[in-house]
């Protein structure tokens, strides 16, 4: 641990967590695919579901090495990853605080399934420390907060709230899917517990739909406890193609984030876009924040067209760059945050949280900078 912590970040992606190939010496890991191991007179039981066969055991450990922490566990989604990550520490008569900007899945998994646990829970009404104290009760257990959040990509303090779960003993944990581990090591911050949707930046392809969490070796152990009886591992298959995937993340994400900047800084001094949220901004509300805990501030940003542009037959319009609903992979897409992940609420809501139906969400990828400049002007001009 120490030793590979010393290791530069493509080192880490490159070759921390390969499985030996003893007997031929091949290049690259070998896929271990037995869903049954000897069990007589041995030390470690495997089994896939016990998220303990060699490729599922090594690929987490590039994962903990990545995010600074002595262990991860890797799941069949990100949803299997921080459901069974809340499950394995709140139980009937606990309360959970969390952030009101957060990924959809996170809502509906707390607002459908926790009431049938008896698990307690209240949405924060900003991001700040304060919205986060002012919440907290006696039976507080936990704290879960994401940032940059979908799809303002407002900046939560992450110090902060890890010293306020401190001083009140109360854990806390955090989706970093967003930044990626390239970005952003929450646990440098103290915060508790680490998740990501691997389907992202970790998979960076729009092929692959996995799980993580990184965290203590008790904490991982608790949670590995509730995993096995909710079973949500990740096939070995699957686990060989995203350590496949992860050898370039430091690659792609730097090139993906350092795209984002450009395009941001270009969107932002363009006449037919009115508004661009993106961290790396000077005016962004929390560019200094972003800046002392971010080493770059990711390659999400969002925008507003103007109004007398037409935003549907706008991305209708792009040629390169994808209408997608997922994000992250190594082509750009967009999509309308109205029409989707907050289609379900009233017009009335979208307004409040500042949701306008001029607003498109960009997730970009690693094209060459004056192609997707191209293909955004080109689209601009035929969205009247
Ligand atoms: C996609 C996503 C998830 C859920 O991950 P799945 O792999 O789709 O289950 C959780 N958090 C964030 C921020 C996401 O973007």
């Amino acid at each position: 641990m120490s030793k590979s912590k010393k290791l530069g970040l493509n080192t880490i992606c490159t070759h921390v967590g390969e499985v030996k190939d003893e007997q031929f010496k091949g290049a690259v890991s070998p896929i271990y695919l037995s869903s049954s191991y000897e069990y007589l007179d041995v030390e470690i039981k495997r089994y896939p579901r016990y998220f303990n066969t060699p490729n599922q055991e090594f690929l987490a450990k590039k994962i903990a090495t990545l995010e600074h922490t002595e262990a991860a566990m890797i799941f069949g989604s990100g949803m299997a990853a921080i459901s069974t990550m809340f499950l394995a520490f709140l139980k009937q008569g606990d309360h959970l605080v969390v952030q009101n900007t957060l990924y959809g899945g996170t809502v509906n998994f707390i607002k459908e399934e926790f009431p049938k646990y008896g698990i307690e829970y209240t949405f924060t009404n900003g991001y700040t420390v304060e919205d986060f104290e002012a919440v907290t009760q006696r039976n507080t257990k936990l704290i879960h907060i994401e940032t940059p959040s979908n799809p303002l990509l407002t900046i939560t303090d992450i110090a902060a709230i890890a010293k306020f779960g401190k001083s009140k003993g109360i854990l806390t944990s955090m989706d970093n899917t967003f930044a990626s581990p390239i970005n952003q090591t929450p646990m440098d911050l103290g915060i508790d517990m680490v998740m990501h949707s691997a389907t992202k930046y970790f998979g960076g392809h729009s092929d692959i739909c996995a799980g993580a969490v990184a965290s203590t070796t008790e904490h991982v152990e608790r949670i590995w406890n509730v995993g096995k009886n909710l079973g949500g591992s990740l096939s070995d298959m699957t686990v060989w193609m995203l350590e496949r995937s992860m050898k370039t993340l430091g690659l792609r994400v730097k090139a993906q984030t350092k795209n984002a900047l450009k395009l941001a800084k270009w969107l932002h001094k363009h006449p037919k876009v009115s508004k661009v949220y993106y961290p790396g901004l000077k005016s962004h509300p929390e560019y200094a924040l972003a800046k002392s805990q971010m080493r770059g501030f990711g390659a999400m940003l969002s925008f507003e067209l103007v109004a007398d542009l037409d935003a549907q037959q706008f991305q209708k319009s792009l040629q390169l760059i994808k209408s997608s609903m997922s994000l992250a992979g190594v082509e750009s897409t967009v999509v309308s945050p109205h029409l989707t992940s907050h289609a379900l609420l009233t017009q009335k809501e979208r307004d409040a949280v500042g949701i306008s139906d001029q607003l498109v969400r960009f997730s970009v990828g690693i094209e060459d900078v004056k192609d997707l400049k191209r293909d955004i002007n080109q689209a601009i001009k035929n969205s009247k």
